[in-house]
């Protein structure tokens, strides 16, 4: 693996995190418009003729949907509150920069790879 010289300015840096807080927010607002269409879902009449399983099976699939919703959003505003107290790119665990094409892909990443992949084995 070779090591790049990484020379960011201040400025691009600070650019840089005002661009990931734009993102940050837009997942924010998508993913709370998902949590309130499953909660209308979870909440909706059950259907007393199809009663073949697959009602109870849907509302299943709904709950396990609704609770991974409710996870990535407070995974999102914790992000967010990272930004505000400048924490925001350092992991959680062993306080060393997470790797910007893993913030690329997941902004609400908590963990580098390593932490992630050791807690990963714990659970
Ligand atoms: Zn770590």
């Amino acid at each position: 693996m070779t090591t790049l010289a990484l020379h960011v300015s201040p400025t691009a840096v600070s650019k840089d995190l005002a661009l990931r807080r734009t993102l940050l927010k837009q997942q924010w607002r998508q993913q709370l418009a998902d949590l309130t269409d499953l909660s209308y879902e979870a909440l909706a009449p059950i259907d007393e003729d199809a009663d073949d399983g697959s009602e109870a099976n849907g509302r299943h699939v709904t709950r396990q949907l609704l609770t991974a919703a409710r996870q990535q959003l407070a995974d999102t505003e914790a992000a967010l509150g990272r930004l505000d107290d400048g924490s925001y790119g350092l992991c959680g665990d062993c306080s060393n920069p997470i790797n910007a094409e893993r913030l690329e892909i997941l902004p609400a990443a908590r963990y580098c790879i390593a932490c992630q992949a050791t807690r990963s084995r714990r659970r």
